[in-house]
């Protein structure tokens, strides 16, 4: 039963009640379990207006009030904290990427419940027809009857989540997908579209380490296939034309000749990407096929060959991202790169190369969860965002 969900008209805007609202869930998932007085002194809002909004959240499942620690009685109103419900929603999210596809499910602290993994098909229509065929079963398997809130699409390139389009991606060779347009009418449920450099930017900022810095300026930097950048100032990403804000994949590498498909030599992507430095591994006799993991158990077992190349990797990158964080002058810059995921003791290599100050160049937060997190975090970003939102999605019960 939905009880009395709407403020009384006329004296709340929708937009006030979406912004306090969404302030009260983001209070709760920075530090639940929180009592509703320390919700009060943290949003800066009225009780009676924490009231209200705690009601909503409470009715769409959002949020619970956990069992209180025995205490001796106090006298007063008894203080009934409130918690991020992670037993009745779940995310659900497809990652697509060069070798293969990930299927995730998340719940609303961004926690993996579920992940399956299947090959990528070459066509665009065929992996969205894949998606459509395998998202039923893979929920069967996992949701145990939770509500799914959506489904998250991310991939690599620049992504224009507002149309639900693919722009492009080379790494992929896609060129103008209509995602969300073509899995809406297959899927059955709200579909969020969003870049993966961005997707882990709006995990980072909800769920990882630079939650507690909003009002810093983070650079997410991923170097994957694709090779792609997500700038957030206070906690909000910045946009550009079209969300194409960040595409770093055609900056120069200094000294690199490897032809772009976009006619000039030396970009980013072409020369620094997982397939370019597998298939120099190869090429140098320091693998016998192209194969980055191949390279990185090399590297991580001591060969001086793996370790120059996977180095040699990280300066191209510093050396084509440096001028762009010189002249952001970020406080953060995450780093989502297999070489420094799987050899963290390059990190401060990269560090260095990139001029960063002790500190301000750092890993994900999410390790080998890392794709399963990016691809259903755009649904969560929806729900903090505007959780009031759920009672059109008809998610609330
Ligand atoms: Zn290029």
């Amino acid at each position: 039963m939905l009880p009395a969900l709407v403020a009384t008209p006329g004296t709340h805007s929708a937009a006030e009640q979406t912004d306090g609202a969404a302030a009260v869930l983001r209070a709760v998932l920075d530090q639940g379990p929180l009592a509703r007085t320390a919700i009060v002194r943290r949003t800066r809002q009225s009780a009676a207006a924490v009231s209200r909004h705690a009601a909503d959240l409470l009715a769409m499942g959002l949020v619970w009030q956990p069992p209180e620690p025995v205490e001796p009685p106090r006298p007063g109103r008894p203080r009934i904290p409130l918690d991020i419900d992670t037993s009745y929603h779940v995310a659900a999210g497809v990652h697509i990427a060069v070798p293969r596809l990930t299927f995730s499910l998340t719940d609303l602290r961004g926690r993996v419940v579920a992940t399956e993994h299947a090959p990528r098909a070459r066509r665009p229509d065929a992996v969205l027809a894949e998606v459509a065929a395998r998202l039923p079963g893979f929920l069967r398997r996992h949701a145990h009857g939770r509500s799914v809130l959506g489904l998250g699409v991310v991939t690599g390139g620049w992504v224009d989540p507002d149309a639900g389009v693919l722009v492009e991606n080379a790494a992929l060779g896609w060129r103008d997908v209509w995602l969300r347009r073509a899995l809406e009418q297959t899927v059955r449920l709200p579909v969020h579209v969003e870049g993966h450099a961005r997707a882990l930017a709006h995990a980072e900022l909800l769920f990882g380490q630079a939650r507690q810095a909003e009002e810093n300026v983070l650079v997410h930097l991923f170097v994957g296939n694709a090779v792609d950048a997500a700038i957030a100032t206070g906690g909000v990403l910045l946009r550009g034309r079209r969300h194409g804000a960040g595409g770093i994949a055609h900056l120069p590498v200094p000294g690199s000749a490897q032809a772009c498909p976009c006619g000039r030599t030396g970009c980013l992507q072409v020369t620094v990407s997982d397939n370019a430095v597998a298939e120099r591994a190869a090429a140098d006799g320091i693998t016998p096929h192209a194969d980055l993991l191949l390279l990185l158990r090399a590297a991580a077992e001591g060969d001086p060959g793996a370790l120059e190349l996977c180095r040699s990797r990280l300066r191209m990158v510093a050396r084509a991202v440096r001028p762009m964080l010189d002249v952001i002058s970020p406080d953060a810059v995450v780093v989502t790169e297999a070489v420094t995921l799987r050899l963290p003791a390059l990190l401060p290599e990269l560090s260095r190369e990139l001029g960063g100050a002790d500190g301000v160049v750092r890993g994900g937060s999410f390790g080998t969860d890392t794709l399963a997190v990016a691809a259903a975090v755009p649904v969560l970003a929806a729900v903090y965002r505007d959780p009031l939102g759920l009672r059109t999605a008809g998610a609330a019960r």
